[in-house]
């Protein structure tokens, strides 16, 4: 593949939507496609939907892995194929750390049942920045949108931040951890770095 796809992952209040408009503002940092998961076209507003219903956990793990194939297959891979870079707010690892969660009781361990799903096809980053924050610093943050899911309870986030640390110990060389419990002038430095570091 001939772009490079950079992924920003941690729990929601994290900074990673900030940070995405901090990076958008700067065109000299290069020619980067931005874009998210879950997605805006109508899988992902499924995705949506089943986050705010009483969607069987296992359906909503498949809504949000066939977003994932779409997103790659009409988004990431095109643009990686044509040269572009692509930076995504959330990807797959949201997936391995929140559905690993939500499954746990299903699954003797749902990280690795759901990495399975997506083995051979998904596109692995080729760097993807943590955004490590405390659960209650991240819900805070939020102040109004939390306790809207069930994915903004503290024990739930918890759970959540110790998944992605797993995924950052299975594939050091992948993950840069960067605290986020900072002014976000700081954190947009470093995360300069690590990106301008990756070319
Ligand atoms: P995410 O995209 O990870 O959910 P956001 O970027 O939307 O997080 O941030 C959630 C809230 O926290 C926003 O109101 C944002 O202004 C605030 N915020 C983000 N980063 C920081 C920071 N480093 N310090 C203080 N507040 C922050």
């Amino acid at each position: 593949m001939k772009g490079k796809l950079i992924t920003l992952e941690g729990i929601d209040g994290s900074g990673k939507s900030t940070i995405c408009s901090r990076l958008r503002a700067r065109p000299e940092l290069g020619d980067f496609l931005f874009t998210r998961e879950p997605t805006t076209d109508w899988i992902g507003e499924a995705v949506e939907r089943a986050i705010h219903s009483d969607t069987d956990n296992l359906a909503e793990l498949f809504l949000f892995t066939a977003d994932h194939a779409e997103h790659i297959a009409k988004v990431i891979r095109p643009a990686l194929e044509s040269g572009r870079n692509v930076i995504s707010d959330r990807y797959s690892d949201s997936r391995y750390a929140y559905q690993g969660m939500t499954l746990c009781d299903k699954f003797e361990d749902p990280m690795e049942w759901i990495q399975n799903i997506h083995r051979d096809w998904t596109i692995v980053p080729n760097l993807t920045i943590l955004f490590d924050i405390e659960p209650e610093i991240a819900v805070y943050r939020c102040g109004k949108r939390s306790e809207q899911t069930k994915f903004e309870k503290i024990e739930f986030l918890e759970g959540v931040c110790a998944n992605y640390l797993r995924l950052a110990e299975q594939e050091p060389e992948r993950f840069i951890i960067v605290n986020t419990d900072r002014a976000i002038e700081k954190i947009e430095a470093d995360v300069i770095k690590i990106i301008t570091s990756l070319f």
